[in-house]
């Protein structure tokens, strides 16, 4: 099952991780089933953001609340890699909550999706939307 995202977030992602450097930028990615329509740029409130993430908790909880009350659904997760490749790495795999979110990755020029799926994070095909 491939996902479509929209032009306007992946350049937005591409941008989120350029500005970021050297530290890791994060977002939210929203939409509807299979299609992320919308980027929610949050900060990143790690500690060490230069090699973790985390997506500020209360962009998190506004998202949920926003989903509930029939807004955009929380599709998965954004975060980019300053170094390194657009895989999960050992720190993503230790923090995945294995809830079958997506999860976006920049990481040398490029994006990779990734479903965290119950054992694994699995790679996912996309296509880019037109608007
Ligand atoms: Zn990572």
């Amino acid at each position: 099952m491939s996902l479509e995202v929209s032009r306007a977030v992946i350049e937005r992602m591409e941008r989120a991780a350029i500005a970021a450097q050297p530290e890791e930028a994060c977002a939210i990615l929203l939409g509807q089933g299979n299609c992320i329509s919308a980027l929610l740029e949050t900060r990143n409130v790690h500690p060490d953001p230069r090699t973790h993430f985390e997506i500020d908790p209360h962009a998190l909880i506004r998202a949920f609340k926003a989903e509930r009350s029939g807004g955009l659904q929380v599709i998965g997760y954004f975060h980019s890699h300053p170094s390194g490749d657009p895989s999960p790495s050992a720190t993503d795999r230790a923090m995945a909550a294995h809830d079958g979110k997506v999860w976006a990755i920049f990481a040398g020029g490029t994006i990779a999706f990734w479903r965290d799926n119950k054992d694994n994070f699995d790679t996912l095909s996309y296509a880019m939307g037109t608007d």
